[in-house]
């Protein structure tokens, strides 16, 4: 199925002052209970990733879940979870990052990745980049690489993008909002 940008962008729903005041959210609600746009995002991203060179799908909790766990099934790799702080149950790596909305911590399991392994990060939207930014610090403590940081949508304006490439990370978005 050939992508579409206007009806996805059409199912992106801009939610004002949420979850505090002057933040627009995207939500991305509406897409997913479109089944030919899910359609369209997820075969956009197999398209893009099928013949690429990495050894795990790294997925940002919570909305990032939702399509990394679907590409490390069709893609057929393994699924490391980064999740917010307190909700993984094993020994945990834990890396500070500022957000949009302050402070917070992300972690993955201490075993989850090895020396040698290169992970495709994914995440519903990049905004300021500190969530996959911290994920990078997390996969470079256990010795492992980064293939490319992914998302659906890009708030350019908020940089994210722009730092995570002057780390070194290529980065891709299949839509934006300026
Ligand atoms: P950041 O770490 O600043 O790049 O923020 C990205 C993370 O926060 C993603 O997991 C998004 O789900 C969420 N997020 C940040 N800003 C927004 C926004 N304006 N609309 C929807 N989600 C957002």
């Amino acid at each position: 199925m050939i992508f579409d940008d206007f009806t996805i962008k059409t199912l992106i729903r801009p939610v004002n002052d949420f979850p505090k005041p002057g933040v627009v959210f995207r939500d991305i609600t509406p897409l997913f209970q479109s089944p030919r746009a899910l359609r369209m995002v997820i075969d956009s991203l197999i398209q893009r990733y099928v013949e690429a060179d990495f050894s795990h799908v790294g997925a940002m909790d919570a909305r990032g879940f939702l399509i990394g766990s679907i590409l490390a099934y069709e893609l057929n790799k393994p699924l490391v979870l980064f999740r917010k702080q307190g909700k993984l149950p094993a020994d945990v790596l834990s890396q500070g990052y500022q957000t949009e909305y302050g402070e917070a911590f992300l972690e993955a399991h201490a075993d989850s990745l090895c020396e040698g392994d290169k992970v495709l990060i994914v995440d519903d939207l990049i905004a300021t980049g500190g969530t996959l930014l911290a994920a990078v610090q997390l996969i470079k403590r256990m010795g492992a690489g980064i293939h490319e940081a992914a998302a659906i949508i890009d708030l350019p304006e908020l940089g994210g993008s722009r730092r995570l490439q002057d780390m070194g990370i290529p980065t891709y978005s299949l839509t934006a909002f300026a």
